[in-house]
């Protein structure tokens, strides 16, 4: 297979992928766009969306659909493949795909996101048979069920509330006895009868047989005791993970594993862009995330002017 050679490749099919699709196809970059396994990126775990400028309360599958179709009229190719790996030691920088392809890139926007967190415990692997990561894809399957919520961020509650329109209890096991999450939402959850709170207490194992989840073993982390809790199902949500595996030793991480990046979505190899969750730990949004997105593009396509000498059409900074 001969190496193809791209101005731009954008890895990740979320709104920070997009983004940059769009603004990159804009700058007629003819941009690549890798989608990895997951269109639609953390959207694709979500029902409905009501918090993206412009689009009130409407499907997550329909806003993905969109911001792809909307890059993809702008000249981005989307092609669905997964790199394994990324060589940015020298210029052009070069990536390989699951496929075979071989891909010489004169510059890179990385758009990977991150994934939720796992607890590492053990019966964790029965996602899709009791154990998610995702109340508004699974919640329904709960209807008048007991489930375990694990977890004391604003994810946790938010989550473990949308769960109280189908499930009869929701039970938040915390490994400590103050919550994390914004008081708004702590007084929300206690003032909702269907919310209880087991506090102190970790998950050490999720029980379950060919039925599925049927409970969880306990243990309260100051007294060390552990108990069964039956729960028909366990929604985790404990943080998220930087998908960057594919970065390490390349780019500059931080000691969260997130990419390091200016102002300006430089990574710490000059081409090479970031934007989203991928690098932000912060805010987390699909509007934040598709806004460097969109900057990571314009920089890339400000860093390819400036390499080939050719006028920089785009926007002008300082
Ligand atoms: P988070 O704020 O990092 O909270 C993670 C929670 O999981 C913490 O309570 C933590 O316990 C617990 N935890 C972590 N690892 C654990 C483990 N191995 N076992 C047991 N418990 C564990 O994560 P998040 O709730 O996903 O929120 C992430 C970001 O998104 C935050 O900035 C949040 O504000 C934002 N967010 C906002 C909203 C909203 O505003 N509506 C909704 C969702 C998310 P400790 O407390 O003991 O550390």
């Amino acid at each position: 297979m001969s190496v193809e050679k791209r101005n731009v490749v954008i890895i990740g099919a979320g709104p920070a992928g997009y983004a940059a699709g769009l603004y990159a196809g804009r700058a007629q970059l003819d941009p690549l766009l890798l989608t990895g396994r997951e269109i639609g990126g953390q959207l694709s775990l979500t029902l409905d969306v009501e918090n993206y400028p412009g689009y009130p309360g409407a499907d997550a599958a329909g806003l993905i659909e969109t911001m792809q179709k909307q890059a993809e009229n702008f000249g981005t190719e989307v092609r669905i493949d997964y790199v394994t790996a990324v060589d940015f030691g020298s210029h052009p920088f070069r990536l390989e795909a699951e496929s075979g392809a071989e891909i010489e890139a004169k510059s890179v926007v990385i758009a990977t996101g991150s994934s939720p967190r796992q607890l590492g415990v053990p019966g964790e692997e029965m996602v899709g048979r009791g154990v998610s990561y995702c109340a508004t894809c699974d919640g329904f399957f709960f209807r008048e069920k007991r489930v375990v919520v694990v977890g004391g961020g604003d994810a946790a509650l938010e989550e473990g509330m949308f769960l109280t329109r189908f499930a009869s209890e929701v039970h938040v096991v915390h490994r400590r006895d103050q919550l994390r999450a914004n008081v708004t939402l702590q007084d929300r959850a206690f003032k909702n009868e269907k919310m209880r709170f087991i506090w102190d207490s970790v998950v050490e194992e999720i029980l379950g047989g060919d039925e599925g989840v049927y409970a969880v073993r306990l243990k309260n982390v100051k007294t060390g005791e552990t108990s069964e809790f039956e729960t028909d199902g366990v929604f985790i949500f404990i943080g998220h993970e930087p998908n960057t595996q594919l970065y390490e030793g390349q780019i500059e991480l931080d000691d969260k594993g997130y990419i390091v990046t200016d102002k300006l979505q430089q990574t710490s190899v000059k081409g090479v862009f970031a934007g989203g969750d991928v690098q932000d730990y912060i805010y987390r949004q699909a509007v934040t995330a598709a806004g460097t997105g969109a900057g990571a593009a314009i920089e890339a396509e400000r860093f390819l002017a400036e390499l080939e000498n050719r006028a920089y059409p785009g926007l002008t900074r300082d």
